[in-house]
């Protein structure tokens, strides 16, 4: 059994319509998809991702009254965010409708809602209706932003690629909950905080933004997004003495010294170092490399944001002076 690449979507629907999982491009990243309608479908998300049922899943729509049907609650606030960020990386958290299915949203009663930019992803919508999905990639894992990053995810698998190219964005949408007065957001993305507070000065009533606690977002764990060997983020001085350190230090966290670490450089450019993100962890990973180091940078600003929220997570070790996960 292989995986089937192809650019056309007459299959891709025939199976999303029959209850199957296809995975379908999006300019965030690679989704494994699934019919919201279909709970067989569904089940098999979960199963190929080897995903916890706690880890609820997005619904992608492809227009604004799919979106208002998933939601009891289509607050004024959350329309006006949309109208803003919609098609795009930006997920809004809300009440769900009572036909959402509990699988999609873990049994909460919230549901999360995206209207994705790719036009790949809206024409399937279209077709078939809305759609759940993940990252296409097994749990945890580093997600994929290449049809072929998708294939090595699921060499056994039976599973059809709907070629988009290569990911524009790179990194997973940003994702908020709203009310009335505060959108609080969960996971940090291509719309970035300062965006949304732009946003927000022209909106009737004073709205507070905050930060999530990843607690917050359920299936935000500590450890995510991880490539298949150790990543360690490092300060800038202290690279010159970093091999013996490494070795030592992955010695310790995993049983194996590292004796090959390559740099992950990132772009000067966020945009381009998001979208170059995971093809990069990947490229490491696949090249005989035993451990990948990112030099640390103070800025936090708009995407790089979601670029350190994603390293941080995707590290074995964080030798920051800020963070330091390991045992002293
Ligand atoms: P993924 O599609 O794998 O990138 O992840 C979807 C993420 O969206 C989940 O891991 C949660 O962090 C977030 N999410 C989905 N549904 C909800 C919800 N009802 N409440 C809060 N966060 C959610
Ligand atoms: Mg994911």
């Amino acid at each position: 059994m292989t995986s089937i690449i192809e650019p056309k979507l007459h299959k891709a629907t025939d199976l999303l319509l029959k209850g199957e999982v296809v995975a379908i491009p999006t300019e965030t990243v690679y989704g494994l998809a699934a019919s919201i309608e279909s709970n067989e479908g569904l089940k098999k998300i979960f199963a190929l991702k080897e995903r916890p049922f706690f880890d609820p899943l997005i619904v992608h729509v492809a227009n604004f009254k799919q979106a208002a049907t998933l939601t009891t609650d289509w607050l004024p606030l959350a329309d006006y965010l949309a109208r803003v960020f919609w098609p795009g990386p930006f997920t809004i958290v809300l009440p769900k409708a009572s036909h959402v299915d509990p699988l999609i949203t873990s049994g909460l009663d919230t549901v999360a809602i995206r209207y994705p930019a790719h036009p790949l992803a809206q024409e399937l919508i279209h077709l078939v209706g809305p759609l759940a999905a993940p990252s296409a990639n097994k749990f945890g894992h580093t997600s994929p932003t290449q049809p072929k990053h998708v294939q090595s995810e699921f060499p056994g698998a039976n599973l059809l690629i709907v070629d988009g190219g290569t990911c524009e964005v790179g990194v997973e949408s940003t994702v908020v909950s709203i009310d009335a007065e505060h959108v609080r957001i969960l996971r940090p993305g291509a719309v970035t905080e300062e965006m949304i507070q732009a946003a927000l000065r022209k909106w009737s009533h004073p709205v507070a933004v905050s930060r999530g606690s990843s607690q917050a977002s359920p299936g935000s764990l500590k450890h995510h997004y991880m490539p298949k060997i150790p990543l360690v983020i490092v300060e800038p001085q202290k690279t010159a003495s970093l091999a013996a350190e490494l070795r030592l230090r992955i010695q310790n966290e995993t049983g194996k010294p590292a004796q090959n670490a390559v740099e992950l450089k990132l772009n000067d450019d966020p945009a381009i170092a998001a979208r170059e993100l995971y093809s990069e962890m990947r490229k490491i990973s696949e090249s005989g490399a035993d451990c990948i180091y990112v030099v640390n940078r103070s800025d936090r600003q708009g995407m790089w944001s979601a670029i350190w929220d994603r390293l941080s997570r995707a590290a074995t070790l964080d030798l920051t002076d800020a963070h330091s996960k390991s045992p002293q």
